[in-house]
């Protein structure tokens, strides 16, 4: 079996990985000149993107910003999953505030601005602590601006004065005092059978992604059943087919959707290592029309993401339950470089592994580390 993916990244080359011992064949098409690429080496193929389109089982993306023309071509030959309705969502946050609202599907308060004037709208109706969001081409926090108060407009104005509004819409939303962010991360197959992973505690730094932990700690099962019922409503709703990841905030008992994923997602990379089966090959089970794997967490497990660095000791495959996934990219500041997976027998020994793993890292480029392992430690198994 044969799966092209679009976009030929860290997502495509996990894919190619999990897909190897499925005998399922990934390859990956580089969206900058439509070539198509090894995942892994990301050497050309001797292959044209008609030929790959042809010969593939099932289509999907890495990442939802794949330019729209090939998204339609990849949808012409009905093998693409998710649809290419899903992967738009992801791609524009008016489109996934509208999706979010027709489904009752609860998230902040927000306001869509085409003109630069609105701005003061949104501060009558949504107070003056908001972040302005550009509706496209956004992510690990670039297209985002905050207002902290409303003596800052003038200035935030100036910022955004380059924009075509009327193009790119900003999405204003009030900002949300949460109390932590979660992910739920879930797929659903073609004949509509859902498994979801057990939701991820999320640390961010610089609105970027760090360290994740999965199971969240101190989930109740209310909690839990919530986060599956909006999963459910969403993927249902979109009909969706893959894996979907669902950003979400714990405001108290109550969870508002930050935004989604149509595709495979950092908050689930904990699963190599730490689920019976991972995001990646339950990706490719669903698209290619396999049975889902099992998601339950084996016990207690983190993510660590290395950002922007590339100099640290590989004696950190010391320590028990500790695994490397290098990425194989040119080291770049804020750069996604490659994870580190750590499975632990309870939340106080997954802290003692993080504590043990930042004598291994330097500490600038891994600043939640330290917090989370002290946290961690001190939860009562
Ligand atoms: P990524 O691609 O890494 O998920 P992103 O650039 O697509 O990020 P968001 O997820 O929307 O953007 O925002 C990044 C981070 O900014 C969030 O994880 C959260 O920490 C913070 N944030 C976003 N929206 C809000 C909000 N309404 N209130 C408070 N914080 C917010
Ligand atoms: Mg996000």
């Amino acid at each position: 079996m044969r799966v092209l993916v679009y976009g030929a990244g860290q997502l495509a080359q996990m894919m190619y990985l999990a897909g190897c011992p499925l005998g399922i064949e990934v390859h990956a098409v580089e969206v900058s000149n439509d070539t198509v690429v090894h995942p892994v080496s990301k050497r050309p193929l001797d292959i044209t993107l008609a030929q790959a389109i042809e010969s593939s089982d099932a289509l999907t993306v890495e990442f939802e910003h794949v330019p729209e023309r090939l998204l339609e071509e990849a949808s012409k030959s009905e093998k693409l999953y998710p649809s290419i309705d899903a992967v738009l969502v992801g791609a524009d946050r008016v489109r996934e505030k509208r999706l979010l609202d027709a489904l009752n599907v609860p998230n902040a308060a927000h306001k869509v601005v085409t003109y630069i004037d609105e701005l003061e709208d949104c501060i009558s109706a949504l107070g003056d602590k908001l972040i302005i969001k550009a509706s496209r081409d956004g992510y690990d926090g670039y297209g985002q601006w905050r207002l902290t108060s409303e003596e800052q407009l003038p200035e935030l104005k100036q910022a955004l004065g380059n924009l075509n509004l009327t193009t790119v819409p900003l999405v204003v939303e009030q900002m949300v005092n949460f109390d932590r962010e979660l992910s739920l991360v879930g797929v659903r197959d073609k004949s509509g059978d859902i498994k979801v992973y057990p939701l991820a505690e999320n640390l961010h730094h610089q609105g970027q992604l760090h360290v994740s932990v999965a199971p969240a700690p101190n989930v109740s099962d209310d909690l839990q059943s919530k986060a599956e019922d909006i999963f459910r409503n969403l993927a249902d709703g979109m009909n969706y087919v893959g894996v979907l990841a669902v950003e979400m905030f714990q405001c108290g008992n109550g969870l508002l959707v930050n935004e989604l994923a149509p595709r495979v997602h950092n908050s689930g990379h904990w699963s190599m290592s730490g689920s019976d089966t991972s995001q990646f090959e339950n990706h490719l089970r669903a698209v290619v029309g396999l049975p889902l794997g099992n998601t339950a967490a084996r016990g207690p497990s983190a993510m660590v993401n290395i950002i922007g660095c590339s100099s640290f000791s590989r004696d950190l495959l010391k320590i028990p339950g500790c695994h490397l996934h290098w990425y194989g990219k040119t080291v770049r500041e804020k750069r996604k470089m490659g994870h580190i997976n750590v499975t632990a027998a309870s939340y106080r020994e997954l802290g003692e592994k993080l504590e043990a793993l930042g004598q291994f890292v330097p500490s600038e480029f891994f600043p939640t580390l330290g917090r989370e392992a002290r946290k961690l430690k001190h939860i009562e198994p």
